[in-house]
């Protein structure tokens, strides 16, 4: 498989290069040059398969020969280390529960798959792969921990000041050893924005392999069509499923896209944002927007300009219509989010995090014109992680699993950093010296 850059469809690469460059130069996403079709064998024994094997065939044709299949085999097996269950929550919702990974969070998915990737190929280079993240809130944890003791390999996040919660800051800046945390004094778009202008930045990439955990990176963007596939080895009702994404950068519904067009049997999309709505703007009227991120409580989707937008349009070949029947999108507001956690908790004794209760909401709106179908949300935080909504919602907060507590207990390490290139870049210069 080659990747072409969606600023430039003549710069080409192969899976290695685009895992490592994250970015392409010309500061375009790397694209898949086809979207391979499974055939009908894997589709019909997907229930008969396990984990890992529909791991491997999924991923097989992304990767290529850039890693050998008894490697690859390895990464599959030790990324999809855990528990995805779908478990009902009412008569026509289901909720594909993506938060029994190390960091409780789906990203882990992505995460572990691509650091394992980036250390198989860290061995063969001359330089130190230094990985750039900007984070707001669970990318940089997942990040963090898959990264963690993954030898030729630093990490540096980026994080909003004052705007993750306090297990995820304690996620990104508890670890130590190879992963350094930047609290920077702005908001997640700030932090964007740094990462994507140090990627410009000719002086750094000549220091080391500078490369990008986000979902930009094809190696974290593509696994993420394995739980999909899960998902539906899990489903036994009639219709295919209605699946309803939370979603901020994107990378998570743009992956299930992808795993459709190769044949995965998704009757449709809600993409379930929260008033970060340019997307759902985008599908009413045509015209995309991109503006400043405003908080809300699902804070991980405090989007204001998707990463992946230009991917979604890729795959539609920028053809609004066509992206209109495969996509509805629905924008849910905090006062909804929270009577929507209160609801389900009174009704089904299921606790929603923010996150996935924006999508319960958005698909059980959805499903109210669409009688007869049923469909899945995408749990993709624990509720945990924001026990503060989650106890203003249900008036107790969720009780912190063992290892969480290990966690709370060691000692945040973080430099903070005023939001201009040239304070961000000095902090970053310092960093390198010593590693
Ligand atoms: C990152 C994140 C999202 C948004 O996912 P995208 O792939 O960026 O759209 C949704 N929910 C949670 C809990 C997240 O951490």
């Amino acid at each position: 498989m080659r990747y072409f850059s969606l600023n430039n469809t003549n710069n080409v690469v192969d899976f290695r290069e685009a895992t490592l460059q994250g970015q392409a130069p010309d500061g375009g996403l790397y694209y898949p040059e086809n979207i391979p079709v499974w055939n009908d064998n894997f589709i019909g024994n997907l229930k008969r398969k396990s984990k890992s094997e529909i791991g491997f065939e999924i991923m097989a044709p992304y990767v290529g020969n850039t890693i050998p299949e008894n490697e690859l085999h390895r990464i599959i097996a030790e990324t999809l280390d855990f528990d995805f269950p779908l478990q009902p929550i009412s008569e026509n919702i289901y909720s594909l529960e993506l938060f029994h990974g190390p960091t409780l969070a789906f990203k882990d998915v992505g995460a572990r798959f691509l650091s394992r990737c980036m250390g198989f190929f860290a061995g063969k280079l001359a330089k130190k792969i230094v990985v750039l993240v900007a984070t707001s809130g669970d990318t940089g944890g997942a990040v963090a921990d898959a990264f963690h003791n993954i030898s030729g390999t630093e990490v540096i996040i980026l994080y909003p000041s004052g705007k993750v919660s306090p297990v995820q800051e304690k996620q990104l800046t508890a670890l130590g050893g190879n992963i350094h945390a930047l609290e920077i004094e702005g908001d997640f778009d700030d932090c964007q924005k740094l990462v994507k202008m140090a990627f410009l930045d000719e002086e750094l990439r000549k220091r080391v392999m500078l490369t990008s955990s986000n979902s930009i990176n094809v190696a974290r963007w593509l696994p993420q069509q394995i739980y999909y596939a899960l998902a539906l080895t899990q489903w036994e009702e009639h219709h295919d499923p209605v699946i309803a994404v939370p979603s901020g950068n994107f990378g998570n519904l743009s992956a299930g896209l992808v795993a459709k067009q190769s044949g995965l049997p998704i009757d449709h999309f809600i993409a379930a944002c929260n008033a970060n709505d340019v997307f759902t703007a985008y599908t009413q009227s045509g015209n995309y927007h991109p503006r400043s991120a405003v908080p809300t409580l699902s804070n991980a989707m405090d989007v204001g300009n998707p990463s992946n937008f230009s991917r979604i349009l890729a795959l539609f070949q920028h053809d609004h219509q066509r992206l209109c029947e495969a996509i509805s999108s629905i924008s849910v507001s905090d006062v909804d989010t929270l009577s929507t956690i209160k609801e389900v908790y009174a009704e089904f004794q299921y606790t929603l995090d923010p996150h996935a209760a924006v999508a319960y909401n958005a698909l059980k709106d959805h499903l109210k014109d669409h009688a007869g179908q049923k469909g899945i949300i995408l749990g993709t935080a624990h509720p945990v992680k924001f026990p503060s909504v989650v106890q203003e919602a249900i008036g107790h907060r969720p009780s912190v699993p063992e290892n969480l507590g290990l966690l709370m207990k060691k000692n945040k390490s973080a430099r903070l950093t005023p939001p201009e290139y040239a304070s961000f870049k000095a902090t970053v210069m310092d960093i390198l010296k010593n590693i």
